[in-house]
């Protein structure tokens, strides 16, 4: 197998929790803890000494929530964020006991005691998930943890500003506030006045609470200065190399590699109709790679866009399929790429900020789409 498209990305080292073999994959996705683990370090360099959470949630944003955890305990992270009670069992069961997992998305009622058994925290998001981790603590006669999550302005999760300031004093009994927190919808855009909006919120609603640690600040938000750090950053796609500073350098490392295999070649006559509904005609003899990757795998039939080999760029022809994509290899010499070998699509050729602007996207939704069918190649363990 021909794999020379990345000259200077890291060496495979060997470590690999992943499901689907080399050999019976269509793709392979190679993702870098070693970046990951620097992209932490970075961060937390940029908060001066505020403690550094990872958020893990959609499986480490499609990344493997149990790798990536592993990674950033080397780094001294010990606070992990999911959005759903189930990621959290999940991660429960991975990392074994010990570090703070909080449920951002708060327990489904009746879930209190699977919560506890599995030693996760809630996000308490409104007052009937108070209530009910009230009666969690008095069924279980101890204190438990928990953050507290207050609407600062996103209108998304969290307790409504009038609802805050109408809990009484028992309101809390019971219960160990780790962490009153907030969310920014606007952080990655730092000119746009909704952050500052949302900050004097956060301040007025903390202290309608009672005292403990703060958090606010997602990626993006760590970038808007001190002011935003408090006591505890929560970033998850910076750690996964996405820009959290769109429109200025990347200040992160790129964390994963998308490659596809071709699965045929073939050369057609001027005039060929290329994939389903004939969208591209040939207009001239050209030479064709059908690769193993489609719309399935998270690639967006809607996203034209290129594959890269040694350094050449492969435009897409005609529609992305379910399974496959057609690239003109015309620009390669004939005979150079053949059934086997791997085209880059996100890696040094295509920045996965870039293959999201493609798509019309973000890089979020890309790196969550992406296939379970990969096959997924740990490195820099
Ligand atoms: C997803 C999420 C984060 C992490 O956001 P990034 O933009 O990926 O850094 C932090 N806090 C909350 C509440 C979230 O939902």
């Amino acid at each position: 197998m021909n794999d020379d498209t990345g000259r200077g990305f890291p060496v495979p080292d060997g470590a690999d929790n992943s499901t689907v073999s080399e050999t019976a994959a269509g793709a392979i996705l190679t993702i870098d803890l070693g970046a990951i683990r620097e992209n932490y370090r970075r961060l937390k360099a940029r908060l001066a000494g505020v403690r550094c959470a990872g958020v893990l949630k959609a499986d480490g944003y499609g990344l493997g929530a149990a790798q990536v955890a592993s990674a950033l305990i080397r780094e001294g992270c010990d606070i992990f964020f999911v959005a759903l009670l189930s990621e959290g069992i999940a991660l429960r069961k991975a990392l074994g006991p010990g570090h703070d997992i909080f449920v951002l998305n708060g327990l489904p009622p009746g879930s209190e005691s699977e919560a506890l058994a599995a030693g996760l925290h809630p996000v308490i998001n409104s007052i009937a998930q108070l209530g009910a981790w009230r009666e969690a603590a008095r069924a279980a006669g101890r204190k438990l943890p928990a953050a507290v999550q207050v609407d600062s302005g996103m209108s998304r999760l969290g307790m409504p500003p009038a609802d805050v300031e109408a809990l009484g004093t028992d309101a809390f009994d019971g219960i160990d506030i780790r962490f009153v927190m907030s969310h920014l919808a606007c952080a990655d855009e730092p000119r746009n006045p909704a952050n500052e909006q949302q900050w004097l919120a956060f301040e007025r609603l903390r202290k309608a609470l009672p005292a403990a640690p703060a958090s606010l600040a997602n990626s993006s938000g760590i970038f808007l200065g001190p002011l935003y750090h408090y006591d505890l950053a929560r970033p998850g796609a910076a750690l996964y190399g996405i820009n959290p500073t769109p429109g200025e350098t990347n200040p992160m490392l790129p964390v994963v590699r998308l490659q596809a295999k071709v699965a045929q070649t073939r050369s057609v006559e001027e005039g060929a109709g290329i994939g389903y509904g004939h969208t591209y005609h040939s207009r001239g003899p050209l030479r064709l790679a059908t690769i193993s990757l489609g719309y399935a795998d998270g690639w967006h039939r809607r996203a034209a866009s290129a594959a890269w080999f040694e350094g050449v760029r492969l435009p897409f022809v005609g529609r992305v399929s379910m399974d496959s994509i057609i690239l003109d290899i015309s620009a390669l010499p004939a005979g150079r790429l053949g059934e086997g070998d791997l085209v880059e699509l996100i890696g040094q050729s295509q920045s996965l900020d870039d293959a999201a602007a493609h798509a019309g996207t973000i890089g979020y939704e890309i790196l969550t789409s992406l296939g379970a069918r990969f096959h997924r190649r740990y490195i820099g363990a």
